[in-house]
């Protein structure tokens, strides 16, 4: 099989599972206990929390680990509730990740004014807009850094520019490893993190809360994460996490220019051989791993039909489509970018990764020649 979804996970690395299998065989100690097992795990974690808080420009203390990044999200915008002081109006971008926009519906039946913002056709935030529907001085900001369906990057500082006094959450899910990321030149307050999407294991994230923020835990139990996040951690996943945040960074150049190249030649063969299709992904302004498209003739396309048969040749892709009962629905994004029904249904993301090869990439866009073909036919 071809793996081209990398935005919906990676592939761990050896090296992250030969760092990890200590926590999980010998070291088993909860990091809460006062004998020398348990603090050996305090100890790992303390050091993870450390180097991860290092390579995003953050303190420590301003740093808690989370299961990843949608128990992340939902911390940050389930945190602005009317009894707290922290907001009392929540903005997002319309094409944020399920993970921000569904918890901030729900507060708007509790007495949170919320509003969806607009993107223009290439996905990038409508600032004007933004700066007129900022009506109070707590404003809850929600704008991911890059998008996980087109790879789009939204101008974060641009966003503080315009509203100082605002709380900033930017979703850094897909962006960290793959571009900078740095807390304090972005000026937010809170950001998501994850580490499967960095060929770290499942189930780990962190969230950054800016230092001075009267956070309130939204899941109470015992004291951890300095009480902002109750539940054993498990030092396995957070060593996990360290050693391939460690490698994504210390990699960046390396994979970033190998990334780079496996989605221009992905670009340049699809525009050669199949008509009608529309780049979702500007050069520019994106990840360097995440290439989307869309066809100018969808109506006469089954957008189920392109993965169901890009499948069967042995290429994983996908799109942002959600599968309610049994049928696709049209991406979100692609739809607030302007796209009809029919071509945000029948959208094709690749997603690449520092393990994408030349030839995966040629096969991919042979693949998708051919079934495109067969499927206009
Ligand atoms: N945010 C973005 C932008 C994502 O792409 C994803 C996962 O696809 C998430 C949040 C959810 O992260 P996790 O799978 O760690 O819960």
């Amino acid at each position: 099989m071809i793996y081209l979804d990398n935005s919906a996970t990676t592939r761990i690395d050896e090296s992250v599972v030969e760092a990890m299998l200590p926590w999980l065989r010998e070291n088993y100690g909860n990091a809460s206990s006062i004998y020398q097992l348990g603090r050996q795990a305090r100890v790992a974690i303390e050091y993870a929390r450390e180097e991860i808080a290092s390579l995003i420009g953050a303190h420590p203390a301003e740093l808690i680990f989370t299961s990843g990044g949608t128990e992340s999200n939902n911390t940050v915008l389930k945190s602005c509730t009317a009894e707290s002081n922290l907001c009392d109006e929540v903005l997002y971008s319309a094409i944020e990740h399920h993970a921000v926009i569904y918890p901030a519906k729900e507060l708007s039946s509790q007495k949170i004014r919320t509003f969806p913002l607009s993107v223009d056709n290439q996905g990038i935030l409508n600032l004007e807009e933004f700066a007129q529907k900022k009506t109070t001085k707590q404003t809850l900001v929600s704008v991911m850094h890059a998008n996980n369906e087109t790879g789009m990057i939204q101008p974060l500082e641009k966003i503080r520019a315009i509203a100082p006094d605002a709380l900033i959450h930017t979703d850094a899910v897909q962006s960290f490893g793959k571009i900078p990321v740095n807390m304090y030149e972005f000026g937010v307050d809170f950001a998501s993190f994850s580490a499967h999407k960095i060929h770290g294991p499942k189930g780990v994230g962190a969230l950054f809360i800016r230092k001075g923020i009267d956070f309130k835990a939204h899941q109470q139990g015992g004291g951890q994460e300095r009480n902002r996040r109750a539940g054993t951690e498990s030092p396995a996943l957070i060593v996990g996490f360290q050693v391939a945040a460690r490698q994504a960074i210390r990699e960046v150049a390396s994979r970033t220019e190998a990334m780079k190249s496996a989605v221009a030649l992905l670009r340049e063969l699809l525009v050669q051989t199949i008509p009608s299709i529309r780049i979702n992904t500007t050069l520019e302004h994106s990840l360097p791993n995440i290439l989307n498209i869309s066809f100018l003739d969808a109506e006469m396309i089954d957008g189920e039909a392109i993965l169901q048969s890009l499948d069967i040749y042995g290429i994983a892709a996908s799109n942002g489509s959600a599968c309610v009962s049994g049928s696709l629905q049209p991406s979100h994004v692609l739809s607030a970018m302007g796209r009809s029904d029919a071509e945000a249904k029948a959208a094709v993301r690749f997603s690449v990764s520092k393990d994408t090869t030349e030839l995966d990439v040629r096969r991919a866009a042979n693949v998708l020649a051919e079934v495109m073909t067969a499927l206009r036919q």
